[in-house]
C-alpha cells in the first residue's frame, strides 16, 4: 500500500474527506436549529483540517511558507476552534485568552521558523504537540459537564476514544524526536506516513462521531424530559405519573415499606375560568402545583393527571403522615388567596392490592367522598 508515489496521493483523499466532513457540519448548520455556534465552530475545524491536508498535498520543491508552515498553522488554529466550539456546546465558558496565550507564539513560531527541510523537525513535534495538548485539554474540560449531562457511558464514549486520539499525537510527536536530526514529515513517502493519514482519517470520523453523539443525545434528552412534563405546570404528566407509580409500586412490594397515593381535585374549578377567564384558570392550576411542590420531599412525586386534577405518591410514608399531609396540602391551597379550594383522596398500599392501579382507584373513591361531603376536605380509604 506504500509504494512512494502513494502518500500524497493519500494527503488529497484525506482532505477530500475531512472536506466532505465540513460539508456535512455546514449542511447541519443550515438545517438545525439547535447549537448552532457549536456546529459553526466544528464546521470551521473540519474545513481548516481539510485546508491544511490539501496545502500539505501541494508541497513541492522549492519550499513556500504556505504548503509546510501554513499547513501546522491553519491545523492548530483548527483545533483551537474545535475546543472552543465544544466548551460553548456544553454552556462552559470558554477560555479565549487560555487559547490565545498558546496560539500566539505557537503561530508566531510556525511565522519565523521558515519552511526549510531542516526547521522541519520543529515544526512537526510543535504541531503534534500542539494538537495533543488541546485535545487533551479540551477532553479534561468538558469531561464532567459531559457526564452531568448525558451520563457515565456517553461520556466515557466520547473521551475514551479522543484520549485514544491524544496518545496517537504524542506518539507522532515521540517518533519525530527519536528520528531527529531527520525530518518525518508527512508528504514524505515513508510507511509510516501511511499510518499517519490513517490517523487522520481515523481521528476526523472519531471527531464528527463525538460532536454527533453530543448534539442527539441532547436532543434525545430534551425530548424524553418534555414527554414526561405537562406543558403548564411543569409537573409530571400522566404517563410519567403511570412510570413513577409502577416504580414505587415494585419498590414498595419489595421492601414492605407504606406506599401512600393522594388524587387532588380543585373544587368547583369551572367557575374560575367561567368568571376570569381560561387564561386565570390556567394561572391559578400553575400556581397550585407550585405549591403542591414547594410543600413536598424530594422522594415525593407530584404530577398533573389532566385537568385539574392531581396525583401524589409518597414512598415510606404511613398513613397518619399522609392524613397531616393532606390536610397540610388542603389547609395551603385554601389560605393561599387563589379564589379555589380543594378536595383529597387519601389511600394506601395494601397487601391485597393486586396492582398499582387498585391503589389509585381507590384514592379515587375516596375523593368522591370529599366531594359529597361538601368540598375543601380530605377523606382516606
Ligand atoms: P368539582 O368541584 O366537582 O371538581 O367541580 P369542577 O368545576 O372543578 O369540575 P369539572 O370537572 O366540572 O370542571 C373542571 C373544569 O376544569 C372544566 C375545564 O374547563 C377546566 N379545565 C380543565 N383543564 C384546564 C386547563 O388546562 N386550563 C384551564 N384554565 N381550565 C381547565
Ligand atoms: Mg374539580
Ligand atoms: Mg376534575
Amino acid at each position: 500500500m506504500s509504494s512512494l508515489a502513494d502518500v500524497p496521493a493519500l494527503l488529497w483523499v484525506v482532505s477530500f474527506q475531512m472536506g466532505l466532513y465540513a460539508l456535512m457540519w455546514l449542511l447541519s448548520l443550515a438545517l438545525l436549529q439547535e447549537s448552532r455556534v457549536a456546529v459553526a465552530h466544528w464546521t470551521a475545524f473540519m474545513a481548516l483540517l481539510s485546508i491544511g491536508l490539501l496545502l500539505a498535498a501541494l508541497r513541492g520543491e522549492p519550499r513556500h511558507w504556505w504548503p509546510y508552515n501554513g499547513t501546522n498553522a491553519v491545523t492548530v488554529v483548527g483545533f483551537a476552534l474545535m475546543r472552543r466550539g465544544t466548551q460553548r456546546f456544553m454552556r462552559l465558558p470558554v477560555q479565549d485568552a487560555e487559547q490565545l496565550a498558546l496560539l500566539a507564539p505557537a503561530l508566531a513560531f510556525f511565522a519565523w521558523l521558515g519552511p526549510g527541510a531542516n526547521e522541519a523537525p520543529w515544526r512537526i513535534v510543535a504541531a503534534y504537540g500542539l494538537q495533543a495538548l488541546i485535545l487533551a485539554r479540551t477532553l479534561w474540560i468538558v469531561r464532567p459537564a459531559l457526564a452531568g449531562e448525558f451520563g457515565r457511558r456517553t461520556m466515557l464514549g466520547i473521551t475514551v476514544p479522543g484520549a485514544m486520539l491524544v496518545v496517537v499525537l504524542v506518539a507522532l510527536a515521540l517518533r519525530q524526536v527519536a528520528a531527529w536530526p531527520a525530518a518525518t514529515e508527512m508528504h514524505s513517502a515513508e510507511a509510516a506516513n501511511v499510518g499517519v493519514m490513517l490517523t487522520y482519517l481515523g481521528g476526523s470520523a472519531l471527531f464528527s462521531f463525538g460532536f454527533l453523539t453530543m448534539v442527539t443525545q441532547r436532543l434525545v434528552v430534551r425530548l424524553r424530559e418534555a414527554s414526561m412534563r405537562d406543558a403548564l405546570t411543569g409537573l409530571f404528566n400522566r404517563r410519567a405519573m403511570n412510570e413513577a407509580l409502577q416504580r414505587a409500586w415494585l419498590r414498595h412490594r419489595r421492601t414492605r415499606a407504606p406506599l401512600a397515593a393522594m388524587v387532588i381535585d380543585l373544587d368547583h374549578f369551572k367557575r374560575i375560568n367561567d368568571t376570569g377567564g381560561h387564561a386565570a384558570g390556567d394561572a391559578v392550576l400553575a400556581r397550585v402545583a407550585a405549591l403542591f411542590q414547594r410543600h413536598l420531599r424530594a422522594e415525593d412525586v407530584v404530577g398533573r393527571a389532566g385537568g385539574e386534577e392531581f396525583w401524589l405518591m409518597l414512598p415510606d410514608t404511613p398513613r397518619e403522615h399522609a392524613l397531616a399531609l393532606a390536610e397540610r396540602l388542603r389547609q395551603h391551597v385554601a389560605e393561599a388567596a387563589l379564589g379555589v379550594t380543594c378536595s383529597i383522596g387519601v389511600a394506601l398500599a395494601l397487601p391485597s392490592d393486586a396492582d398499582a392501579s387498585q391503589l389509585v382507584a381507590r384514592a379515587d373513591a375516596a375523593l368522591y367522598r370529599a366531594k359529597d361531603g361538601g368540598r375543601n376536605r380530605v377523606e382516606v380509604a
